[in-house]
């Protein structure tokens, strides 16, 4: 078989847990698997590096952002590897760019253009063990980029497409995905199995157990992609096919703390103004949800949507320039909120879902800022102060939870 291995943060942070991952990988390859292991910066390295940079300069230029970052990566690469030819195995470590991974130039959140197969083919078939650093890539111009926070899992499963691999294993923190982040809710169910879609809009939506592109990636060339934990053995989810089912029916919770509502106010009510205001963030690729316009009486509208928190200071540096242009009297913002979303299948076709949402929300005392749905899905903007409250009473409302027995 050929299987990429990809570890995350968390699963590398000390010289220890790198010789015993060395090991596991080590024993696959005995088995006879050709693998290719993609792996992260140790522990917090990358927030570490980036407020080593906000320090220095707390609107650094985009470019020297992806040089500092990427090179977390660098180390665990080297690490591993060396570990490894401890082992006896001839393993070696490959930058992105090494490794053929090309991006465009967006620097910060670059996306993959190609992926190369042809180096890390020649060394797998020479018997070796490409060990190659997740979340970075190459412009055009020869630039280093990185893919955004948590991209690794996104080169691991690019690699995986590209050589045509049997499956992408993403070893992390947890025994796989649940049915809500373990931080938030206590004993959520695991999931064995869940489809795609389903994982797309989870991770859309702040299950960062995987990044949100790894998994389009993986629905598009549809790659087997399993979840597991890094260093124990049992549980793991797989990541494969569409739902066939047509019940209405909740399968998880997100929740998403990093998000920023911003409320451009009392726009005149006429064509052209929405446009205006999106027109820019559009092209500087920021990525907002969750749109909603309300009207006033007196011909104005109010127009709010929410960002990720690292994308808000460049929106409102996009707004500042274009606020009296679109006749805004004021742009307000709130960062004391969080959203809570419900996924699964034909979940608008239930009326009841929806009402039941709502009504576990309101059993803990919390107001619901704004509301946003699709088929699969179901968003609520909440008090973050309360989030943990309302996580608890939604999965306890649609079974989320294990039953203590
Ligand atoms: P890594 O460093 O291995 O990439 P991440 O921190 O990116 O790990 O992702 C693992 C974390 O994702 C878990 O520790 C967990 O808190 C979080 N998480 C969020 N939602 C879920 C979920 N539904 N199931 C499992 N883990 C989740
Ligand atoms: N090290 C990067 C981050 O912390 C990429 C990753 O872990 O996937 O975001
Ligand atoms: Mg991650």
């Amino acid at each position: 078989m050929i299987i990429v291995k990809k570890y995350g943060g968390t699963s590398v942070e000390t010289p220890e847990k790198i010789l015993k991952i060395a090991e596991k990988i080590s024993s696959s390859k005995d088995e006879g698997n050709e693998v290719v292991v993609v792996v992260s910066a140790m522990g917090k390295t990358t927030n570490y590096l980036i407020d080593l940079l906000h320090k220095v300069n707390p609107y650094p230029n985009p470019r020297e952002y992806d040089m500092i970052v990427s090179t977390g990566e660098q180390i665990s690469i080297a690490l591993l590897a060396s570990a490894l030819s401890k082992l006896g195995k001839r393993a070696i470590s490959l930058t992105g760019f090494q490794a053929g991974i090309d991006t465009d130039s967006t620097h910060a959140r670059a996306k993959l253009k190609r992926v190369y197969r042809g180096k890390i083919r020649t060394l797998l078939d020479e018997g070796k063990i490409p060990v190659v650093a997740g979340f970075q890539g190459m412009s055009p111009s020869g630039e280093i980029t990185t893919l955004g926070r948590g991209g690794s899992d996104t080169t691991a499963v690019a690699l995986a497409y590209a050589l045509d691999a049997d499956v992408c294993e993403i070893y992390t923190d947890v025994d796989g995905v649940y049915a809500a982040d373990p931080r938030y809710v206590e004993n959520p169910k695991h999931i064995d199995k869940i489809s795609y879609d389903e994982m797309i809009e989870m991770a859309a939506h702040g299950a960062k157990v995987l990044h949100l592109r790894s998994v389009e990636l993986a629905r598009r060339y549809k790659v087997p992609l399993v979840v597991k934990h890094a260093h124990r053995d049992g549980k793991e989810t797989r990541i494969e096919g569409i739902n066939s089912m047509e019940e209405p029916l909740v399968r998880a919770l997100s929740i998403d703390e990093n998000i920023v509502k911003v409320v451009v106010e009392r726009v005149p009510d006429k064509p052209g103004i929405a446009a205006k205001i999106f027109e820019k963030m559009a092209s500087n690729q920021l990525a907002l949800d969750m749109i909603v316009q309300s009207m006033h009486k007196d011909g104005k509208n109010d127009v709010a949507f929410t960002v990720p928190s690292q994308d808000f200071q460049e929106t409102m540096n996009v707004l500042d320039k274009i606020k009296a242009e679109v006749e805004a009297q004021n742009i307000h913002f709130d960062e004391n909120i969080a959203k809570i979303s419900i996924i699964g299948v034909n979940i608008l076709g239930s009326s009841e879902i929806i009402y039941e949402m709502f009504s576990a929300i309101a059993s803990v005392g919390a107001n619901i800022d704004m509301i946003s749905s699709s088929n699969s899905r179901i968003s609520c903007l909440v008090p973050k102060n309360k989030i943990k409250e309302v996580a608890q009473a939604v999965a306890k409302k649609f079974d989320l939870v294990e039953n203590a027995s």
